[in-house]
């Protein structure tokens, strides 16, 4: 299954929550475990309390890590400006792995599934969502 979500880039944290529970809801799957995989090397999957001083405060963090406009070897040799954006993909992964009870995600109360894309362009992105029954 896949969901697409339309992104402003530039370290953008979208709570893709309500879209993962659409498709665990369509599945029937009871008990088991989602998977959520993001196929893109500027994107990533995680969890945050999706709150505004909380989203500003983590888009600060990744430009601590890795600021757009630094020095990377990627950006001298294909010119396309987001050698950030993929280190930050590798450093926070594309995926995550949420156990499915009831027929519902096991999350924390203010734990939400965000999906980040660190590109220096808007784009769409298609998110992967495999379940698995158990
Ligand atoms: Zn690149």
């Amino acid at each position: 299954m896949k969901i697409t979500i339309s992104t402003k880039g530039h370290n953008d944290i979208i709570d893709i929550t309500d879209k993962v529970a659409e498709k665990v809801k369509e599945s029937k799957v009871e008990q088991g475990i989602v998977l959520v995989f993001v196929p893109h090397q500027t994107c990533a999957i995680s969890v945050l309390e999706y709150e505004p001083g909380l989203i500003q405060d983590l888009k600060d963090l990744l430009n601590k890590i890795a600021p757009l406009k630094g020095d990377y070897e990627h950006n001298k040799a294909w010119g396309d400006g987001n050698g950030a954006a993929h280190l930050l993909a590798s450093l926070i992964k594309p995926d995550l792995t949420v156990p499915l009870e009831n027929n519902h995600l096991i999350l924390g109360t203010w734990q939400k599934i965000i999906l980040l894309d660190f590109d220096n362009r808007a784009c769409e992105r298609e998110v992967n969502i495999t379940i698995i029954a158990n």
